[in-house]
């Protein structure tokens, strides 16, 4: 029996309590023999179920930049669920959910301004893919419906977002359900430390911006008449967050506008403040033809997803003929425009407003950015990549086990009152914006340990 992270010996419950709840992309074996238990949440930090502080070095799951528990957001979910804690999601609406949208709108690229809303980051995926064929065959082009991805992406878990996505373990117990491709991943080699968005043509040999010219190839191979679409995250997050180069979505938008081809960007983790910035768009200059969010919009207080789409997307649905009773787009979930999901939506907003969060991100990023990189020296660190409030590391892999030095280093991190991601053969972070620069410099500190103390 591994020895337990956290005392659980305040937790009286018999023998086999914890073995009915099948636990999310969780180690079920592992959890269950050494159980780590929260209990509450507030600001940056978690307490567990035998009293210890834990700094949240990921902010949840990329989820609540602004701090758990915040009152406002407490206030208005709870106001929300006494007024209206439900109203049927098709053929009929609440006022939250236009106001929301309306707000939603505000922090868009300009153009992209017609809000669809979904329950979670997978869903929005598949809304999106789902969205851009049913657009083409709108237009009369029901051609085309190939789905164009990137190696290493993260597009959650449902069929759609599985078959674009490129993170092999994701994938591979599951099969494909929907034709698509992958265009070559954008990480650099190990060794690389590119600090922010690496250069267009690096000097260690890699090709930089010119692996968007890849799409040319697919292109060439499909023709542009059966593809629907290429979806990207701005940078991607659960890969180990992996920043792409400078000119590289600048050139995925020249090639996509050319042939035809929907830009769809999955900002679950980038929109919303990670960046400094309301969007990664924004961050990177790109605007894409549908946006899809979900984690940061209501703080991850509640479970509320967006997909994003130009006017003239929506547009085309809307002009497709028939009676007026015609559903548009038969798609839509029971939890979409969640009441309760919007209120925490608004209440997120204007803290984000109120707080100047952005502007607290972009002055602590270089802060972060500095810490982190002080990290190269450390053992087994292969490589580091950041940008805005996230960061990546790549850890040199244990001779014939690549997942089992991250593992150790987040267990002794938690051990130690940090919580930080480990996935793949890399650990990630995403401190809160209200984070001080003094936990951001223990964090790492505590980190640096970690990776020394590894064996
Ligand atoms: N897309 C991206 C880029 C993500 O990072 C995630 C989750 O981390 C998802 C989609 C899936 O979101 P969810 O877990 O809310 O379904």
């Amino acid at each position: 029996m591994p020895e337990p992270l956290l005392s659980n010996a305040d937790v009286q419950h018999p023998d086999g309590w914890l073995d009915a709840h099948w636990m999310a992309f969780s180690a079920n074996r592992e959890f269950k023999a050494a159980p780590r238990l929260i209990a509450s949440a507030e600001g940056s930090y978690y307490t567990t179920t035998d009293g210890r502080r834990v700094f949240d070095g990921l902010s949840g799951l990329w989820c609540a930049g602004l701090g758990h528990a915040r009152e406002e957001i407490v206030e208005a979910v709870g106001r929300q669920v006494a007024t209206l804690d439900y109203s049927p999601a098709f053929q009929f609406g609440h006022p939250l959910s236009f106001e929301l949208a309306n707000r939603i709108v505000e922090k868009m690229p300009t153009g992209l301004n017609r809000v669809f809303y979904t329950g979670s980051g997978s869903e929005s995926a598949d809304t999106a893919l789902k969205m851009a064929r049913a657009y083409w065959r709108a237009k009369g082009q029901a051609g085309k419906t190939r789905l164009i991805g990137r190696a290493k992406g993260y597009h959650g878990v449902n069929f759609g977002g599985i078959s674009v996505g490129g993170i092999v373990g994701n994938r591979k117990t599951f099969g494909q359900a929907v034709e698509a491709d992958h265009l070559p991943h954008t990480q650099p080699p190990n060794g690389s430390f590119h600090k922010g968005m690496p250069p267009a043509e690096a000097p260690d040999g890699w090709k930089g911006a010119a692996l968007a010219d890849e799409l040319l190839q697919l292109i060439a191979l499909h023709d542009a008449s059966n593809i629907a679409a290429v979806i990207v995250e701005p940078f991607s997050g659960s890969a180990g967050v992996v920043i792409p180069p400078v000119g590289y979505l600048q050139r995925l938008r020249e090639i996509c506008t050319a042939h035809n081809i929907l830009l769809i960007f999955d900002e679950v983790i980038t929109g919303f403040g990670r960046c400094g910035q309301w969007t990664g768009a924004a961050a990177f200059g790109v605007v894409p033809d549908i946006l899809t969010a979900a984690k940061q919009i209501t703080n991850g207080a509640q479970p509320l997803g967006i997909v994003v789409a130009r006017q003239e997307i929506y547009d085309t649905f809307m002009e497709q003929g028939g009676p007026d009773y015609m559903l548009e787009f038969p798609h839509g979930y029971t939890y979409s425009a969640h009441p309760v999901a919007c209120a925490a939506g608004l209440a997120s907003l204007d803290l984000l407003e109120r707080d100047s969060a952005l502007q607290r991100v972009r002055e602590l990023s270089p802060v972060f950015e500095t810490a982190v990189h002080s990290l190269r020296t450390a053992r087994h660190v292969a490589d580091i990549r950041n940008y805005g409030l996230a960061a990546g590391i790549t850890v040199a892999p244990a001779p014939g086990e690549p997942a089992k030095r991250p593992w150790q280093i987040a267990m002794d991190m938690l051990r130690k009152g940090y919580y930080v991601r480990y996935g793949g053969d890399t650990i990630q972070l995403a401190p809160p914006f209200i984070s001080t620069e003094a936990e951001i410099q223990s964090l790492i500190a505590a980190l640096g340990d970690s990776f020394n103390a590894t064996a």
